[in-house]
């Protein structure tokens, strides 16, 4: 255990902690958008013997606030920004607003493609903070439909809709059609075709040991 110091308060943390945890684990609230447990490139700030951390000092207040008016010039459309800008008391920002349709840059979507999924669909190679410039390119051929992309989105900048046998996705400046496979016994359409290509891959069993959906196997 090390001691660290939170707005003046003292308390023990666990080694290799994210000062994030730390924090919330005694319940001080710090605003957040892209953390994400599973995903590394966010709150990478570690506990460590003596520190000391300020979450409400002014110089802290008036960072977060150019943060939050940069988020908002970025994606002013997004429930999520809008939201965070509130609590914080931002309500309107300094800096030009940019297109790229509600993305903020995160990266979370192309991190947990490539680092939970094993797949890398979502490429950062265009990824460019120019205004208006599309923020990532998507591998149409690599996708498998997942939709763990727009699951973890912070700020809904992609969205998936299944209608009949076909899941759509969108992203920004992108969309795409899946063809959804249906479980043979109940005829509901519940997974993308291509989601069982890949698993039946990964795990070596055949195509038909994924025919049936969740609910009929149990
Ligand atoms: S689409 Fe969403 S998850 Fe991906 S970089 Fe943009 S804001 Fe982050």
């Amino acid at each position: 255990m090390v001691k660290i110091t939170i707005d003046g308060r003292e308390f023990e943390a666990k080694e290799k902690t994210k000062v994030l945890e730390a924090a919330k684990s005694h319940n001080i609230y710090i605003p957040t958008l892209c953390a994400h447990e599973r995903v590394v490139p966010s709150c990478l700030s570690m506990v460590e013997e003596g520190l000391a951390v300020q979450t409400n000092s002014e110089r802290v207040i008036s960072e977060r606030k150019v943060a939050i008016q940069k988020l908002l010039a970025r994606a002013p459309e997004s429930p999520a920004i809008k939201e965070l800008a509130k609590e914080s008391g931002v309500e309107s920002t300094p800096f030009p607003l940019e297109d790229h349709q509600n993305c903020v840059l995160c990266t979370l979507c192309t991190c947990v493609c490539q680092e939970v999924v094993g797949v890398s669909a979502i490429s950062k190679i265009n990824r460019s903070t120019e205004p208006n410039a599309i923020p990532y390119t998507v591998n149409f051929d690599a996708c498998i439909a997942c939709g763990s992309c727009a699951y973890i989105c912070p700020t809904d900048a992609i969205t998936l809709t299944d209608e009949g046998n076909t899941r759509t996705i969108i992203w920004p400046y992108q969309k795409k059609n899946f063809r959804l496979a249906k479980c043979k016994v109940c005829g509901r359409c519940w997974i993308p075709e291509r989601q069982i290509e890949y698993m039946a891959e990964k795990s070596n069993q055949p195509l038909e040991f994924f025919d049936t959906c969740l609910d009929c196997r149990r």
